[in-house]
């Protein structure tokens, strides 16, 4: 491909939309220019190819393809068959997986399809065999209420919200938790690790339908044969939401046991995360749940984005790829380098360090409310996201924790050598930064004192560190 391919590609499309609303040519094009500017440490986020971006600009937006590859609702749906199927085939081979779902539109999504898909075979198909129906439309309205009812009953047991886990793992304010009677296992507070025996323990009392496994702010391993064991004993599904971390089990650093997809009844995942593809998400099980996984849409998803499929169906190919396993070891090598870097200058991390994509600050240790650290390390420069770490003492909102994650600078090309200067430029704006006080004189969750001069500083040399390594060197907008 001449190198310029990206650059007439993004700058032809910029052109077109120009001439209809320039507003959001240039909200686009600022975009840009803001993401090569900013040391971009959000755990979630990473930067996509520009054969997957491209990829979602086109005809395919224009279909509707409700259903399954080769049994739609809707007819002329041959091309979307051909990249749906193009993209679950990318997804089974990359993740060793015998059935993939790639229609859900995100994270929560998968989510969704995943519980529901639980249900069906484990709660409404038995009833519909008790009342000889074969199909929900069959049953008698004192059986269908009956049903209802059974499936608002059910039980779920997920990590809690402090110790990592997620929102749509049953609790309240999402519609997880409304659908869920939920219960959560902690980390032991001495060493910040999953305690197995304990989860063993509150399964064993609990009883759940699902036993989820994932998090979005762990900075650890799982080991999901042991977790697979604890489902089991109890009759439990066992389902992984690796929306996290897919890209570090599509790269092969996530093995054995430490690998959802041999152990995991049914596994979620986003495609937007550290397996940097469109924003997106998918659903891998076995034989046992593909029907119902199939039926995700329209059971709980709108029409399919047959263009983001083929997105996915891109990036997917790209991770399967010799080199993306390069990629994922070296997201963990960096993500270590930035522990033992912050480590070293006397920060305090939640269980000591990582295993993974992401550390998680203790900022108590500075002597600030994760809000506040937020707020000074985003006016030098520097993009993360406040997080609650276990038994949180300043609650959910204002937090103690600031989660890094290294995903999105090791796409830009960025080493361990970087990462200890990042490491330096973060313990030095939190090392300067003070608590403010409140109009009542007590100490303030949310007001801070950091010399703008000193934040100045640290942003110029935030951007002297990306200067080296370009974010799409080969698009040029002009
Ligand atoms: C990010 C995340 C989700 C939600 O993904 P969306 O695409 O934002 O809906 C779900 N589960 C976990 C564990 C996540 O980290």
């Amino acid at each position: 491909m001449p190198r310029n391919a990206e650059s007439t590609a993004f700058r032809s499309a910029l052109e077109v939309i120009r001439g209809v609303e320039p507003r959001v040519a240039d909200a686009i094009g600022a975009e840009l220019a803001d993401q090569r500017e900013s040391l971009k440490l959000i755990a979630s986020e990473n930067y996509a190819s520009p054969a997957t971006l491209l990829a979602m600009g086109n005809w395919f937006s224009d279909k509707y393809a409700e259903g399954t590859i080769g049994r739609r609702f809707y007819a002329g749906c041959q091309n979307v068959d051909t990249v749906e199927a193009l993209a679950a085939e990318h997804a089974r081979e990359l993740f060793g997986a015998s059935h993939a779902y790639v229609q859900p539109h995100s994270g929560i999504d998968a989510n969704l399809v995943a519980f529901w898909a639980i249900l069906a075979d484990r709660v409404e198909a038995p009833a519909l065999q008790r009342a000889q129906a074969r199909h929900v439309n069959d049953l008698t309205e004192a059986d269908w209420f009956a049903l209802r009812r059974e499936l608002g009953d059910q039980r779920m047991l997920g990590m809690s919200l402090d110790a990592g886990g997620h929102l749509t793992h049953g609790f309240r304010p999402n519609i997880s938790g409304k659908m869920f009677d939920q219960r959560s296992y902690g980390t032991d507070p001495a060493t910040g690790l999953v305690d197995y025996d304990r989860v063993a323990e509150a399964a064993r009392e609990f009883r759940p339908l699902v036993l989820v496994a994932g998090y979005s702010a762990y900075p650890r391993k799982i080991n999901f044969r042991i977790m697979r064991e604890i489902a089991d004993s109890v009759g439990a599904t066992f389902m992984v939401d690796m929306a996290h971390f897919a890209g570090l089990v599509a790269g092969k650093v996530f093995t054995g046991d430490f690998d959802p997809v041999p152990h995991a009844h049914i596994v979620t995942s986003t495609t937007h995360k550290s397996l940097r593809g469109p924003r997106g998400g998918l659903v891998l099980c076995g034989p046992e749940l593909a029907d119902q996984v199939d039926r995700g849409c329209p059971m709980v998803l709108g029409g399919p984005l047959p263009h983001v499929m083929a997105a996915k169906a891109v990036a997917l190919a790209e991770a399967r790829r010799p080199d993306f396993a390069g990629y994922a070891r070296q997201i963990v090598d960096n993500a270590q380098a930035l522990a033992e870097g912050l480590l070293r200058r006397g920060a305090k991390l939640v269980t000591g360090g990582t295993d993974n994509h992401l550390v998680l600050i203790d900022v108590t240790g500075y002597g600030l409310t994760g809000r506040q650290a937020e707020q000074a390390l985003l006016d030098s420069g520097i993009v993360t996201n406040r997080n609650a770490v276990p038994q949180d003492p300043n609650g959910a909102w204002y937090t103690s924790g600031i989660r890094i994650g290294t995903p999105a600078l090791t796409t830009r090309g960025l080493g361990t050598a970087e990462m200890d200067t990042t490491a330096e430029l973060i313990h030095t704006v939190l090392s300067q930064t003070s608590a403010g006080v409140g109009p009542d004189g007590s100490a303030s969750k949310a007001k801070y004192v950091l010399d703008p001069a000193l934040a100045d500083k640290v942003s110029r040399q935030a951007s002297e560190l990306l200067t080296g390594f370009p974010l799409y060197p080969d698009v040029e907008l002009g």
